[in-house]
């Protein structure tokens, strides 16, 4: 249950990305995927979103037991925000949040009412509801990535993927919005994979960390555990542990 990833392989031209990666997140677990640059993070990501599709024949991608491997972004319904993932700048932000519901099938959209409710329920759970007539160019970064997430919200995702959602911001914003983002996920538990080559934040924010170095996972544990026993030496490089 949650997402199980399971024996993913990515190679492009040659070069092999994954090495049959296999990872589970818990249901209603917030997971940090920690490596560096290159490493493999944003593929594994995509693959998990349906963006990109795993080499064929290789694993299996589950979401809460249903294999979606073969399903399309559309149908897997994952929420996904990344890093410059921009927001429309020609639309408000209600239009903006609005979106996801506006372009589903006629028959599975929302009246306008419904529409309204939704948006403005989730401009109050990422506390920006007095934005709503704003255009994007007129919000601070972080309230941008705010929006971005009561967007990727809009569709009631099964899971939540974030890709260094907070990498373009200064280091203050930066911490505000973990703590904001740790608080949300309490009261939501959305099953979430957290994409990050900052130690610090996937530390803090995460109930598990799972440690990436050039397409293998090298270690998945709770923060303590991954520092007090981290399994092999680019663990404890990486992290500069010097016990
Ligand atoms: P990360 O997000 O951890 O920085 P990526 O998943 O973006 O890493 O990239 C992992 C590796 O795969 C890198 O060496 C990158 O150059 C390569 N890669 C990613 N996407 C492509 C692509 N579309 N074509 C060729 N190589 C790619
Ligand atoms: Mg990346």
């Amino acid at each position: 249950m949650g997402v199980q990833i399971r024996n993913i392989t990515k190679t492009f031209n040659k070069f092999v990305a994954l090495k049959n990666v296999t990872l589970d997140v818990q249901p209603g677990e917030l997971l940090a995927l920690l490596g560096p640059s290159g490493s493999g993070k944003t593929t594994l990501l995509r693959i998990v979103a349906g963006l990109e599709f795993a080499d064929p024949g290789h694993g299996q991608i589950l979401f809460h037991g249903e294999d979606v491997t073969y399903h399309s972004a559309y149908k897997r319904r994952a929420g996904f925000v990344f890093q410059h993932y921009a927001l429309f700048q020609h639309m408000n932000i209600f239009e903006n949040v609005a979106f996801g519901l506006r372009v589903r099938p006629r028959k599975l959209r929302p009246t306008e009412d419904e529409i309204r409710d939704r948006v403005f329920t989730l401009l109050k759970r990422v506390q920006l509801e007095q934005l709503a007539k704003r255009f994007p160019s007129q919000l601070s970064g972080g309230q941008r990535q705010r929006i971005a997430l009561a967007r990727a919200l809009a569709i009631e995702p099964r899971v939540l993927l974030l890709d260094e959602p907070f990498g373009a911001l200064d280091a203050k914003v930066r911490k505000e919005l973990r703590r904001w983002l740790r608080q949300f996920h309490e009261e939501t538990h959305l099953t979430t994979l957290f994409v990050t080559h900052d130690q610090e934040e996937a530390f803090e924010l995460a109930d598990r960390v799972a440690i990436l170095s050039e397409g293998n996972i090298q270690q998945i544990g709770c923060p303590k555990e991954i520092v007090q026993h981290p399994t092999n030496t680019f663990v404890h490089d990486f992290l500069g542990l010097d016990i």
